[in-house]
């Protein structure tokens, strides 16, 4: 497994004034653990191919005005970002926001989106190469083609996935995400998209609502577009979650194999995880290893190689199933020597 970090495509939304827990501390949490374990650790930036993202690479998954606004005024990035992270209610007041607490301008927030999308390529390139491969970010499932949304600017992961199809002879994509979030955006891009397909396992009574694959009002409802294979669990249902999570992947694996597969693994969720609306499912940590070997083996065994992802994870224990799996795949034996 080879890790890869860009210590400045942290988003520190603290410096934007924003106050959800989506911390930088976990990643810093995760990469001390690294360097306590003496697992090493590789810059996506000392990659020689290392790549800026372009307004054209963005449009791979994006829609042209979307696009543009983003490449626009500060206050069309701003607007931006206000819908993607919800900082305003309907009333006009500010929602987990405090502008006198700002220390960096809104708009300076998609540049770090850019980044973070950068950072998701180069890892999906790494895991064509060597295998298997962690971005210590990236994961955005929530962004939709016309606009951010939950916290998520860019889809990295689309981005990434066609960005690789294009330029890197990659064909087939699977995106298994096991964020506890459904990957709403992710299947909203992709819908009419036969190269990737998209498996997704989450809560079922949770934001973002999914009513198991309605085909009504998906124009006014694009969360309610179905993955290729979806998996809820619905409320009180933690204990039945590795055996749905198993059959799920067993029917994945009935599909063609593809020639990568992204895993968006985010850590929320764990039974520790702080965010309020993620808490119908509880998963401890060795359930939350289990989860993320039985993914790593399935991608292992038909040696699909495999970008990993870090998506949502929210408060002081939200590093605690990465570690874990990190101990695990140590013991394993998986890393290989420091490259750069
Ligand atoms: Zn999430």
């Amino acid at each position: 497994m080879n890790i890869l970090y860009d210590p400045d495509s942290h988003l520190g939304l603290h410096n934007f004034g924003i106050e959800i827990p989506l911390t930088d501390q976990r990643t810093n949490n995760v990469m001390e653990f690294l360097q306590r374990q003496e697992i090493p650790l590789n810059k996506v930036r000392s990659r020689p191919d290392y790549r800026l993202m372009t307004k054209e690479d963005i449009a791979l998954a994006h829609s042209h005005d979307f696009t543009n606004r983003l490449f626009g005024t500060e206050d069309e990035k701003a607007a931006e970002i206000i819908k993607a992270f919800e900082l305003k209610n309907p009333d006009g007041s500010y929602h987990r926001y405090n502008p006198a607490n700002a220390s960096l301008p809104l708009a300076k927030l998609v540049e770090q989106a850019l980044l973070q999308t950068s950072g998701t390529l180069a890892a999906g390139k790494v895991a064509l190469e060597q295998g298997e491969s962690f971005f210590l970010g990236g994961g955005f499932h929530h962004a939709m083609t016309f606009e951010g949304r939950g916290f998520c600017v860019l889809n990295d992961i689309v981005i990434a996935a066609r960005y690789l199809q294009r330029n890197h002879a990659v064909k087939n994509i699977w995106v298994i995400d096991i964020d506890v979030h459904k990957g709403d955006g992710t299947a909203q891009i992709t819908q009419n998209d036969p190269s990737i397909s998209t498996f997704s396992i989450h809560m079922a009574d949770g934001w973002p609502l999914d009513d198991g694959g309605s085909t009504e009002a998906q124009d006014e409802k694009p969360w309610w577009i179905p993955s290729t294979i979806d998996v809820p669990v619905a409320q009180g249902e933690s204990q039945l979650y590795l055996q749905k999570l198993k059959d799920g992947l067993t029917k994945l694996a009935d599909l063609d194999r593809p020639d990568l597969a992204f895993v968006i693994q985010g850590s929320d969720p764990y039974v520790l995880d702080s965010l309020p609306s993620s808490q119908s499912i509880q998963l401890n940590l060795e359930q939350m290893i289990e989860r993320d070997f039985l993914v790593y083996n399935l991608l292992k065994e038909l040696q699909v190689p495999h970008c990993h992802l870090m998506a949502g994870g929210y408060g002081p224990h939200s590093h605690e199933p990465f570690n874990s799996f990190f101990g695990r795949l140590k013991e394993l034996n998986t890393f290989s020597r420091r490259h750069s």
